[in-house]
């Protein structure tokens, strides 16, 4: 074949989108190669997709597990690095033609920026990164004439429907949500559920820590803003429905009044796919949706009483500055406390909310005052729970 393959960078491998990226390169293995492969700790799980794959680079971000990485990696002429830094270096030397941001939290922001900096085409699917700085991220992607294309099922389907729109203005976005394992249940319901009922969604099988904030509705909140950076959108354009079959993946609606929705089954490979191949569509055999089984799609309001993120996340989003990285800080803190069986399911959001009112606000935020807001919102929401 004449073609040259097209050159990927998982940040991020070992997770729930990054080992469903391997699957789509392995599966379009005439068409994508592996560059780059970065874990934090998983060391065993990066050494046998390295080996798989045969990346130039590796890092893995825990140092300690460098030695083990290395002295495995070494007799194939894998490259091998450790720490964070590391990652964010590596975008100024890799020849990837294409970043997949797939880290967790707050951790994508810097190797995202870096990937920008260095004219990589980005993938994204860490979309805290958009929270926590968009309007420095997106800025940057304009400077740097940087694509970015959204891997989030719901910023893929509004990706896909304005695609051959051109300047078309939108008058509104509709995001759909599944509504999580506890769609229905009330305040008082909710007081004593755990964590194992917390990570059992309907629908998608995904990492903890967005299992988490999809079962709070955080997980809608924070793509609400990432719609607002992503398409340039007012927070009046952005509505939020709440579908349980996760079929529409969501919908624009244009200035006429005519809707489009993509759809599909559930399933993450086809937005990764999409975002390796876009403009292009290229076949695949994934599972096909059957209007004859799926007879049923249906909607409701989200209840944002009970679910108090949602709510948060548009507050954060009007309010501008910083507020939605002292959000997203806040909530890490707090998925992680829930994970530990630290607080109960409903102190995720009164955490979130009690840090926005006690960190400092900043309206024009630089990078730097990103970084110190962040780690002092940890700081805050620890001595909260302590
Ligand atoms: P996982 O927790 O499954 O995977 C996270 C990945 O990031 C792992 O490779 C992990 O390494 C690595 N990582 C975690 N912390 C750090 C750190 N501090 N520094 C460097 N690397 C780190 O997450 P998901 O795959 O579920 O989610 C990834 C991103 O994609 C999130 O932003 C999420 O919101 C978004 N997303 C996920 C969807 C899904 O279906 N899972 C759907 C839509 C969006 P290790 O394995 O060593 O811990
Ligand atoms: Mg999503």
């Amino acid at each position: 074949m004449e073609h040259q393959k097209k050159k990927i960078a998982i940040l991020g491998s070992t997770g729930s989108i990054g080992t469903q990226a391997l699957e789509v390169v392995s599966e379009q293995s005439d068409f994508l190669e592996v560059e780059v492969l970065t874990a934090n700790s998983n060391a065993d799980l990066l050494i046998a997709q390295a080996i798989q794959y045969k990346p130039n680079h590796v890092v893995i971000a825990d140092e300690s597990k460098y030695l083990q990485v290395k002295s495995a990696l070494d007799p194939l002429d894998i490259k091998v690095f450790a720490g964070n830094k590391a990652i964010e270096e590596l975008m100024g030397i890799t020849e990837s033609d294409l970043v997949l941001t797939a880290m967790v939290g707050y951790s994508g922001l810097k190797p995202t920026i870096s990937a920008i900096e260095n004219n990589k085409k980005i993938a994204l699917a860490n979309k805290e990164t958009l929270v926590v700085a968009g309007e420095l991220v997106t800025r940057l992607c304009a400077e740097h004439k940087v694509e970015m294309i959204p891997v989030d099922s719901e910023h893929s389907a509004i990706f896909q429907c304005l695609v051959g729109e051109g300047l078309n203005p939108i008058e509104r976005i509709i995001l759909t949500a599944s509504g999580g394992p506890f769609r229905g249940k009330h305040r008082d319901e909710l007081l004593e559920v755990t964590k194992a009922q917390a990570l059992k969604h309907p629908n998608w099988s995904m990492g903890a820590k967005i299992t988490i904030d999809s079962a709070t509705m955080m997980n809608k909140g924070l793509e609400v803003i990432e719609a607002k950076w992503l398409f340039g959108l007012s927070k009046e354009q952005i509505d939020v429905v709440v579908h349980p079959q996760s079929i529409i993946h969501s919908m624009v609606e244009f200035n006429d009044g005519s809707i489009k929705a993509q759809m599909g089954l559930p399933d993450m490979k086809l937005p990764i796919h999409y975002a390796f191949f876009f403009p292009q569509r290229v076949k695949t055999d994934f599972r096909r949706l059957s209007f004859k089984e799926m007879k049923t799609l249906t909607f409701e309001e989200p209840d944002a009483i009970t679910f108090r993120n949602l709510g948060l996340a548009y507050e954060a989003m009007d309010k501008g500055g910083n507020m939605a990285c002292i959000l997203n800080a806040a909530n890490e803190i707090a998925v992680e406390a829930f994970l530990q069986d630290k607080i109960k399911f409903l102190q995720i959001a009164e955490l979130n909310e009690k840090c926005m009112s006690q960190v400092g606000f900043i309206m024009k935020p630089n990078l730097n005052d990103y970084v110190e807001t962040d780690a002092e919102t940890r700081r805050i929401a620890r001595d909260l729970l302590a």
